[in-house]
């Protein structure tokens, strides 16, 4: 009974939301080209404004990124708010969080969505401290409770990624978490879908930027496994580092690259940033190999997303074989090179 009435006190205590309507969803660009999160976190966004009985908006800053806008619309959003300034070319931390701020304090938004990049963990972390509100992070699920509560279910892999825990924000507006790449699905875009699109102001000049960007240093070769749409994954089947050379020449081959399973990674035969799975990168690819891979499930969580998957082991009872659409029960030091030789053939 005490709890009982510890709850009704709390529930009578709730601040009144109301005027808060609305899932916006801050797109990620750079040189005018959208983070592919951004528009899986519009597919996903979708569902819970529906849920909601409220618009999906989209927020999209830079200079030069008009055309972001019609795409936004284009994958989902029905209400998007573009801010375009010289000052907002190349991002940072404070002029894009005081053009979300002042957006967010004028719109009202009751969820606010940022992919978890490097980019949107910083921007969503300024913007949750100043407001204040929670943020969830790195968030793998996001469902809603239907009105009266409208509460954001935000949920992440906790305590080691051994158990899922939904993390709610009841007592501030906006709900605000990021997502990571790969794990929800952008809706197909409809060029003909119309949308209404709104200009807002940046109202900020340069002098007022503590930070300023001299230059931009290109990393040659950096891996984006998150974006790849072919993905040549190897495990502990390779056994050792030097097996890796045979599926980077298939990866080369089909354009390509190179994932692995945590047991190689652990293992030092390949870098952490080829990690495919729950403690790694997310993937959606149009091709998947996994190549001497069981098929845990701290990997299939992070692959399984792929359109066509193809599975080559010599254990014909390996877990992989259920997620995979082509199996190929053999050795892979046989197989990887004969694949690779075939795709060069028809390449010629
Ligand atoms: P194994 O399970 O050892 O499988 C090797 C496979 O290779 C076998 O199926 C074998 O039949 C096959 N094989 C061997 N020789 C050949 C050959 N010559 N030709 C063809 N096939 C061959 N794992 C991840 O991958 N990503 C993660 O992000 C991740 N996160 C984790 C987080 C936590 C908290 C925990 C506890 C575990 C995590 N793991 C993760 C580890 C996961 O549980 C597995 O241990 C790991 O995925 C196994 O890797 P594997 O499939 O390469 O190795």
């Amino acid at each position: 009974m005490a709890s009982d009435q510890t709850t009704d006190q709390a529930e009578a205590a709730m601040p009144d939301w109301s005027a808060y309507r609305g899932v916006l969803i801050v797109v990620e660009q750079r040189d005018g080209v959208a983070k592919k999160v951004s528009w899986q976190l519009l597919g996903e966004g979708k569902k819970l404004a529906a849920k909601l009985d409220a618009p999906l908006m989209a927020l999209v800053i830079g200079e030069g990124v008009a055309h972001l806008a019609d795409e936004a619309v284009h994958y989902g959003a029905d209400r998007v708010f573009l801010c375009e300034a010289p000052e907002l070319r190349t991002y940072r931390t404070r002029p894009y969080s005081r053009v979300c701020l002042k957006l967010i304090e004028e719109a009202k938004p009751e969820i606010v969505l940022f992919g978890a990049t490097a980019t949107g963990r910083d921007l969503a972390g300024a913007i949750a401290t100043h407001l204040p509100t929670g943020l969830t992070a790195d968030t793998t699920q996001l469902d809603v409770e239907p009105p009266p509560s409208r509460l954001l279910l935000a949920s992440r892999p906790a305590f080691s990624e051994k158990m899922m825990a939904t993390i709610l924000c009841k007592q501030y507006r906006p709900q605000m978490a990021t997502a990571r790449a790969g794990v929800f699905q952008a809706l197909p875009k409809d060029t003909e879908r119309q949308g209404e699109i709104v200009a807002i102001e940046a109202a900020m000049r340069e002098e007022e930027i503590a930070a300023q960007v001299l230059d931009f240093l290109h990393e040659t070769g950096k891996l984006n496994l998150e974006d790849a749409e072919i993905i040549v994954a190897g495990g502990r089947g390779l056994g050792g580092p030097e097996p890796f050379a045979l599926l980077a020449e298939l990866a080369e081959a089909l354009g390509g690259v190179v994932g692995a399973s945590r047991a190689a990674v652990d293992a030092g035969w390949i870098g952490h940033e080829h990690q495919v799975g729950q403690t790694g990168a997310t993937v959606r690819p149009k091709l998947y190999f996994a190549i001497g891979i069981s098929g845990a499930v701290q990997h299939t969580v992070g692959m399984s997303h792929a359109d066509v998957v193809v599975a080559i082991n010599k254990d014909e009872k390996a877990p992989i074989f259920q997620f995979a659409h082509y199996g190929m029960v053999g050795d892979l030091f046989k197989l990887v090179p004969a694949i690779t030789q075939e795709v060069k053939n028809r390449r010629t």
